[in-house]
């Protein structure tokens, strides 16, 4: 019987990586029956909505999604559809692998690390008090009473809420997906000697859940910014990292990073018995309809997601494809060549087409 999956092809770059990521998809023989839906800047000129409620029911329907990215305007404008759809459908672990492979330029070897970033809390709960308005002034006088601490009359506030219930759930899936994937450790990532009721609170709560696993997987605490830098020094020293949503957030784009950049960084949010899988990369609005960016975050998306759907002999032979096309460096995105100029560089689609080409 065919899977039935919620296509959204996005914003920007999305609705032409999304449709590379289809093809290969489609190329490996599993039946998927794609309902395309929209969400975004589209989606509000076609529906006078960012996000529709009939794209949530969909995803609430079928369990399974792939998704392009979606524009967020910085600063001003509509909030993330990105974290609204997290928030919706409780997608709330965050998983986004970072793994070199070879023929994509970077200066390690061998890096196999999982980021597993908290998704519904944190400052992306999105509680926010803008400058000057009145109940802006009258939160300042409250905490004010509260704390004795002063708070400039001309600021915004933006809260931090992390709970235990969040916490401790976030930490046994990255301890219930490292058992199911053969991994050895186990690091929290925090800034508890600073914040100590609120990432304090995550630190306590993992190390609680850590004491149900340590029998089989080592666990480890480290600060955010030492653990940046140990992550520059000695990335192979590292295995599932587990963290709040705003760490979990950049440390994952510094991990793509390490492995070659933003065009091979592929990633998933995990409910409890539903799943939307989407590159880390975001719309990059400056390459839009120009079938010049890599398809490979996208399409190690939909390789993630076949693995979600047991299909996993689709999912190892469509990696293998992928593996094969990246090292032999031929038919590749401008990204990948060793100078971004490279005359001999593909496109987004021949990219797939090469990819497609190698699956057996
Ligand atoms: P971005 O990831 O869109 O682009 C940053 C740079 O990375 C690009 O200029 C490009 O050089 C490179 N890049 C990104 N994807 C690439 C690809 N597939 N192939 C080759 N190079 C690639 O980040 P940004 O410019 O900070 O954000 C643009 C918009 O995307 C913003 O509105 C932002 O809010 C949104 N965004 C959405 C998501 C999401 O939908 N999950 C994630 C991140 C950012």
């Amino acid at each position: 019987m065919a899977h039935k999956v919620t296509l959204i092809p996005g914003d920007g770059i999305g609705p032409e990586v999304a449709r590379a990521a289809r093809r290969c998809i489609d190329a490996t023989g599993v039946k998927i029956t794609w309902d395309v839906v929209a969400a975004g800047q589209d989606a509000l000129e076609d529906f006078g909505e960012l996000l529709p409620k009939s794209t949530l029911e969909s995803i609430k329907n079928n369990k399974v999604a792939l998704k392009g990215p979606i524009i967020t305007p910085i600063g001003v404008g509509f909030r993330s559809v990105n974290v609204a759809i997290r928030h919706a459908l409780d997608l709330y672990a965050c998983v986004r692998p970072a793994k070199t492979y070879l023929g994509v330029k970077s200066p390690y070897k061998d890096i196999d690390l999982i980021i597993v970033r908290e998704n519904s809390e944190d400052l992306y709960a999105g509680i926010e008090f803008e400058e000057g308005k009145p109940e802006t002034k009258e939160l300042i006088a409250n905490i004010e009473k509260y704390t004795q601490k002063k708070i400039r009359q001309d600021s915004g506030i933006s809260i931090k809420p992390i709970s235990k219930y969040a916490s401790e759930r976030i930490v046994r899936f990255a301890f219930e997906y490292a058992i199911k994937n053969k991994r050895r450790k186990v690091t929290v990532v925090h800034k508890a000697n600073i914040m100590k009721f609120t990432d304090g609170l995550f630190l306590r709560a993992a190390r609680e859940v850590a004491a149900d696993y340590t029998d089989n997987i080592i666990f480890e605490e480290a600060i955010v910014d030492n653990m940046s830098m140990q992550l520059v020094q000695r990335p192979k020293d590292y295995d599932v990292l587990v963290l709040p949503n705003l760490y979990g957030d950049i440390l994952s784009d510094l991990c793509a990073g390490l492995v070659g950049g933003l065009g091979v960084a592929p990633g998933a949010n995990f409910g409890d018995d539903m799943a939307v899988f989407e590159a880390v990369h975001g719309s990059a609005p400056k390459y839009k309809g120009m079938n010049k960016v890599n398809p490979t975050a996208m399409i190690l998306s939909g390789m993630l997601m076949l693995r979600y759907l047991k299909e996993d002999d689709a999912a190892n032979r469509l990696e293998s494809a992928v593996k094969k096309v990246l090292t032999e460096g031929k038919s590749v995105t401008y990204d990948l060549k060793p100078h971004r100029d490279d005359p001999t560089s593909v496109g987004t689609q021949e990219m797939a087409d090469a990819i497609i080409a190698n699956l057996r």
